[in-house]
């Protein structure tokens, strides 16, 4: 039973909104609100903004829906429960009217309008708007250089970073001592994929378990999509089903290696907040004046993994398949569509965005800049990989194509759609061109 649907809150209960943070372990915005607050009811809320953008089968919901089932049970286990909306954020706090709202904060552009619009409507109702640090281990200007200026390349922002860990060792937040602060309530309704208008297709998740063994070894086997050599975490940072701390705490005990991807993540985020333009445009805006070649029909092949490059049809057959792709493939992958093909990287960030479990604004954007090389800190334009010699390097034993592109050796199996050679110079020239206005 759901008694908000039609009504308004109890106008001493407070909310705590639940985004990217679906965990209750370790929830800064979370513990805030027990600690200052009595009667705190957990919310979350299935954005139509977002979800009318969505194609009906998206595992990402699916992933919300299950996480939300583990959250649901685990409130109710402690005598409580999570309330679940549906519709426009911004319309349902102005029916709710509680006492105060706790969330903690997100970086993407949509996201902070909203908030924006979410703290107005509460503020001309006299309510707060209460939002803290949780997915980044530094956020906004905390890392800077020391002119005041975001940092643009990642080695001396990572130096920075860590300097900056060694003065705010990470804190842990237990919500144990608070938890008789929250809403005492009947199980409240979930609502069904169904309700949501959206239909579910049963995937199989990466596990929630930090695999340390796979920390341990990580900076010899990271690199080789074979192996499971990689947590396979990111859908769970990206949703927050494991906290960032706890993450990046083990990193600093097990792989300085591992610890500078998470470094990776907190740069992209702090690129996107700074440089919120990155949505649309090329970081080094030169790269703007690349005249794509933008062929339809290759793009389409490289999305159905067609290309006639095993490598890169592993890759990609790998993504359609699990909604995941190993990040040397990914690197593969997009050199190969926007040097061999001169495809718009906004074309490949966008189909990545479709079908990546872990999909991240600011990483995937991050990603795809990089391999373009119109990024902030990006592979140079002249290095355009080579899918053969990659493979060689990578899948020495043609491990990872056989699984995904079993009939690579077969006669049926579609010819290099464009030579090595030549594809690289033709990639240079239009660089070239472009760069030299
Ligand atoms: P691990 O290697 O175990 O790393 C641990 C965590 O560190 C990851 O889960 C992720 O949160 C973070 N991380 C690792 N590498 C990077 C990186 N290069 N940049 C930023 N964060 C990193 N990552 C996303 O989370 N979402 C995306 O949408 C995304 N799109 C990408 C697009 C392209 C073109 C490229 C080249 C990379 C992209 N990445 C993205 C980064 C990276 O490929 C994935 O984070 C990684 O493959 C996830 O696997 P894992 O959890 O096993 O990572």
């Amino acid at each position: 039973m759901n008694p908000y649907k039609t009504q308004t809150l109890d106008s001493e209960v407070t909310l705590f909104w639940h985004r990217r943070d679906l965990r209750t372990v370790d929830n800064v915005g979370l513990y805030h609100a027990l600690k200052e607050q009595k009667r705190v009811l957990p919310l979350f809320i299935f954005d139509t903004e977002i979800l009318n953008s969505l194609p009906k089968k998206d595992k990402r919901v699916e992933f919300i829906h299950q996480s939300l089932q583990v959250l649901k049970a685990w409130y109710e286990e402690q005598g409580s429960s999570l309330l679940v909306l549906f519709g426009n954020p911004v319309e349902l706090f102005s029916r709710l009217v509680p006492k105060a709202v706790y969330s903690n904060h997100d970086y993407e552009p949509y996201a902070r309008n909203r908030d924006q619009k979410v703290a107005e409507e509460l503020k001309t109702q006299g309510i707060a708007f209460k939002t803290y640090k949780d997915q980044v281990i530094f956020e906004k200007d905390e890392v800077i250089k020391d002119d005041g200026k975001p940092y643009t390349v990642f080695t001396p922002y990572s130096k920075r970073w860590k300097k900056m860990l060694e003065t705010n060792p990470i804190k842990k937040y237990d919500l144990q001592p608070f938890l008789k602060n929250l809403l005492p309530s009947v199980p409240l309704a979930l609502l069904g994929l169904a309700e949501i208008g959206f239909q579910s297709s049963s995937p199989a998740f990466p596990e929630r378990i930090i695999k340390t063994a796979i920390i341990d070894q990580y900076e010899k086997q990271r690199n080789f999509p074979a192996l499971h050599g990689t947590t396979r975490l990111s859908v769970h940072i990206r949703f927050g089903t494991v906290s960032i701390r706890q993450l990046t705490e083990i990193a600093v005990r097990r792989s300085a290696a591992w610890l500078n991807e998470l470094i990776w993540r907190d740069f992209y985020a702090m690129i996107l907040w700074h440089f919120p333009e990155v949505v649309d445009q090329a970081f080094k805006p030169a790269y703007d004046r690349i005249q794509w070649r933008n062929n339809e029909q290759e793009f389409q092949a490289w999305c159905e993994g067609r290309t006639g490059y095993p490598i890169v049809d592993a890759g990609m057959r790998e993504l359609n398949e699990t909604g995941f792709m190993h990040n040397r493939v990914r690197m593969i992958t997009a050199s190969f569509l926007t040097k061999h093909l001169l495809v718009d990287w906004r074309w490949g960030e966008a189909y990545f965005a479709e079908k990546l479990l872990d999909f991240d604004l600011a990483s995937n954007n991050g990603g795809w800049q990089w391999a373009a090389g119109s990024g902030c800190d990006a592979a140079p334009y002249f290095r355009v990989f080579n899918p053969e010699l990659q493979t060689q390097k990578f899948d020495p034993e043609l491990k990872y194509v056989k699984k995904w592109v079993p009939e690579f050796q077969e006669l049926s199996y579609p010819r290099p759609m464009v030579e090595h050679s030549f594809a690289r110079e033709r990639a240079l020239n239009t660089y070239k061109q472009a760069l030299s206005k």
